[in-house]
């Protein structure tokens, strides 16, 4: 127990003092909304990436995963929560690309229930111990392909998109619930972080910002 607890409070370059310098650069870059703050704030990081890349759990960077794959930024998974939160509690939100779990981990702070997808089996697995190990229980995964979300589980006030695709699947605006926001990067071989938003009316679209994703795959892996 002793040994499961050092690693999450973390030593040296993972310790709180160096989780506390990301969350004041992720303030500088501009991220706002408080509640997005302390849930980067309370999850570990670097139990998420490679033991090799530990010290560089807490830099405010894209890190390899394997499998061709990487674990988002910090800023980039501060910022999708921020624009899906939007200064309001989420109930139930999808995520495509669950990867090693990270931002699983950080939306398991701030919804009530948060079902993720992902398409490589390794990482499926992978983001199932890390989670169990942190002790997340509002967490669901599920190995398959996401780009025809979740049906038995819709709809979402929140899907968030962890790779990139030039069009919005259009079972994910299915899955999508009246008044609900979804956030993704749309676009090849330039990618804009995309806002749609479902109204009584429909769906409308904001471009944010410029990112870079891996591209959205069809089928499992
Ligand atoms: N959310 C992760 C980011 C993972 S990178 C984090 O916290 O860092 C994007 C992930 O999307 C990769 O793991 C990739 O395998 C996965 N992916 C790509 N296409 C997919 C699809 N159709 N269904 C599910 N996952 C997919």
């Amino acid at each position: 127990m002793a040994e499961i607890s050092t690693r999450h409070a973390g030593i040296g370059m993972t310790s709180q003092r160096t989780r506390d310098r990301l969350i004041e650069r992720l303030r500088a870059q501009g991220i706002r909304d408080e509640v997005v703050l302390a849930a980067m704030n309370a999850v570990p990081r670097h139990i998420f990436v490679d033991e090799a890349m530990a010290s560089r759990a807490y830099d405010d960077v894209s890190l390899p995963l394997g499998f061709g794959q990487t674990i988002s930024q910090p800023y980039i998974v501060a910022r999708m929560i921020e624009i899906a939160r939007d200064g309001k509690p989420l109930d139930r939100v999808l995520e495509i690309g669950t990867g090693c779990g990270y931002q699983a981990a950080v939306l398991a702070q701030v919804a009530r229930k948060v079902y993720s997808v992902e398409r490589v089996k390794p990482l499926y697995q992978r983001a199932t111990a890390c989670l169990n190990e942190l002790g997340t229980t509002n967490v669901t995964l599920r190995y398959a392909d996401g780009s025809v979300g979740w049906p038995e589980m819709a709809p979402f006030d929140g899907i968030i998109m962890a790779a990139a695709a030039t069009h919005v699947p259009p079972a994910l605006l299915e899955q999508l619930a009246p008044g609900g926001r979804m956030v993704l990067p749309l676009g090849a071989p330039e990618q804009s972080l995309c806002l749609i938003a479902r109204t009584a009316q429909g769906y409308c679209e904001t471009r944010i910002e410029p990112v870079r994703f891996v591209p959205l795959m069809m089928g499992k892996a």
